[in-house]
């Protein structure tokens, strides 16, 4: 498999409870390089943007006021196989459903409160990338 890229914010309910770090630990150990990392706190145009294709959905607004309630940390994640080997250490996105020792199962407080997010497409992993990062601050 090849040496890839994928994009991951750390939610505002982890870095409300201090959990920056047990999350990277996480991404570390399972073989994945982080190559940029940025804290910041979203606006709610930024977060609709990123969002966009969940507009229609009922959770759209709660998801959106959740995104902006606190800081994120955003990051590019890089390894062999990184956007499936990302989705296999967050787990399933409803926390009851994902399998232990994943980072939602170990971490997350809800569906909506789940911790972490994860690209799930190479393509669409390029595209959030290119949304919070220039090319130079990536540095692997
Ligand atoms: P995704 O684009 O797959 O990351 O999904 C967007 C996010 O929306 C998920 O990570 C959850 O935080 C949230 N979400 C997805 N499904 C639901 C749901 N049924 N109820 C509330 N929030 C949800």
């Amino acid at each position: 498999m090849a040496t890839e890229r994928t994009f991951s914010i750390i939610k505002p309910d982890a870095t409300r409870r201090n959990l920056t770090g047990r999350v990277n630990a996480m991404i570390e150990a399972a073989g994945l390089r982080i190559v940029a990392q940025k804290r910041l706190h979203m606006t709610r145009a930024m977060a609709e943007e990123f969002y966009g294709v969940h507009r229609e959905r009922g959770f759209f607004s709660d998801l959106v006021t959740f995104m902006i309630s606190g800081p994120v940390v955003v990051q590019v994640l890089q390894g062999e196989g990184a956007v499936l080997k990302h989705r296999d250490i967050m787990g399933a996105t409803d926390p009851k459903k994902a399998a232990a020792g994943t980072i939602r199962a170990e971490l997350a407080e809800s569906i909506e409160a789940n911790s972490v997010h994860g690209s799930d497409s190479a393509e669409n992993a390029a595209t959030e990338i290119a949304f919070f990062f220039a090319g130079i601050e990536l540095v692997g």
